[in-house]
């Protein structure tokens, strides 16, 4: 057997027809940046996202950057992330001239630890970001009482967790602006780059969509250092057919996952994932954990089972943070995921006998 980590072509085999109409549609009008695609799909995500508004911009590391820029996030802050993540969580932090403040995941959920945060807080501290990594929600009610008690914004990185709800509430809804991305691997993916901010103010809204486009709202009128940031029309009718199968794939994806946690669990050293009360997980990526880790990769390897590692090298250990000073044992629950956490390939269009063998493989691997 051949199973890659990812694979579309059965997402995109079943929507083929739909997307070359959404394609010839953006062709055939003559117009293809900011136009009526992306309005329809902002206002498609927005209601999806039960926000008043979505702007679309052109992924989601800018999707960040926006939501700091319009909070007026600037050098003399401190923005808390967690301590495991994707690089790109901190990078907007970082395009803003702020300082990144990381804080340790919780060992089970793998998400930041709200009993943490308060100890990170100083009078700098303007903004958290908390990342629903993997696509399980955060604990999002209590890390948005903390930001209240200290008067501190909310952004929340949905990049990995479209559709996933925490005590019956969208992710993506609860910060004061929320950023996601629709790079192709994700829940939700265009077919190139693309990213969405979404939140319920008027006057955020404004901001982003103005500083996304040149800072003009008006054309050839500038009122701010803006940049070009949009979603193109091609991609935003790309997302328009793909969202209404979002909660068809996001079952699909529990689906698997759940076989995954029935048949793994007690397997070995093996750890599989950990859903807190009032999450609906939606399985971006299906992590599970072993001290065997890199064996147990490269085992699968040679049966012909892709898989990654999600994240190999926390922020703090990364060449580009070395000027914070981090050194190994700074953040040691970040540092113990990095080295035993390992994805397992997740997707709809994986087939049962696919999964049959992805699991027979690791129960081989750790019962010979
Ligand atoms: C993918 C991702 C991003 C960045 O999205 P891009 O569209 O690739 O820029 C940000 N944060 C997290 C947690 C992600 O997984």
């Amino acid at each position: 057997m051949n199973i890659p980590f990812l694979n579309f072509s059965q997402m995109h085999t079943k929507i083929r027809e739909k997307m070359v109409n959404a394609f010839e549609e953006v062709y055939d009008s003559n117009w293809y940046i900011l136009g009526e695609k992306l309005k329809e799909f902002e206002t498609n995500y927005a209601y999806f996202s039960n926000v008043k508004y979505a702007i679309g911009v052109s992924n989601g590391l800018d999707a960040l950057h926006l939501s700091l820029e319009a909070l007026s996030i600037n050098e003399e802050a401190e923005v808390i992330v967690p301590s495991n993540t994707y690089i790109a969580t901190a990078l907007a932090v970082s395009f803003v001239g702020a300082t990144p403040v990381l804080v340790e995941p919780d060992i089970k959920s793998y998400n930041i630890d709200p009993d943490k945060i308060e100890a990170a807080i100083t009078s700098k501290t303007k903004v958290i970001i908390p990342v629903h990594l993997y696509g399980q929600p955060c604990q999002m009610d209590k890390i948005i009482n903390i930001a209240n008690k200290h008067k501190i914004a909310v952004i929340e990185d949905n990049a990995q967790a479209h559709a996933a709800k925490y005590k019956g509430k969208i992710t993506g809804s609860w910060g004061d602006i929320n950023a996601t991305s629709f790079y192709p691997g994700k829940n939700l993916g265009a077919l190139g780059d693309g990213g969405a901010v979404t939140t319920n103010s008027q006057e955020l809204a404004k901001k982003v969509s103005i500083l996304r486009n040149y800072g003009s709202e008006k054309k050839y009128y500038n009122q701010t250092i803006g940049f070009n940031k949009r979603l193109d029309e091609l991609q935003a009718n790309f997302l328009n057919v793909k969202l209404n199968y979002l909660d068809e794939w996001t079952c699909e994806r529990k689906k698997i996952a759940n076989i995954y946690n029935a048949e793994l669990k007690g397997v070995g050293d093996l750890k599989v994932p950990y859903v807190i009360e009032g999450a609906s997980h939606v399985y971006h990526v299906y992590v599970i954990r072993s001290k065997k880790r890199d064996e147990l990769q490269k085992y699968l390897f040679k049966k012909g089972i892709g898989t990654l590692i999600h994240y190999p090298i926390p922020l703090h250990l990364q060449e580009a943070y070395s000027k914070l000073g981090f050194k190994a044992g700074d953040f040691p629950i970040a540092e113990r995921l990095a080295n035993t956490s390992l994805s397992l390939p997740l997707y709809p269009g994986l087939r049962p006998e696919e999964q049959e063998f992805i699991i027979s493989s690791l129960k081989s691997f750790f019962n010979g």
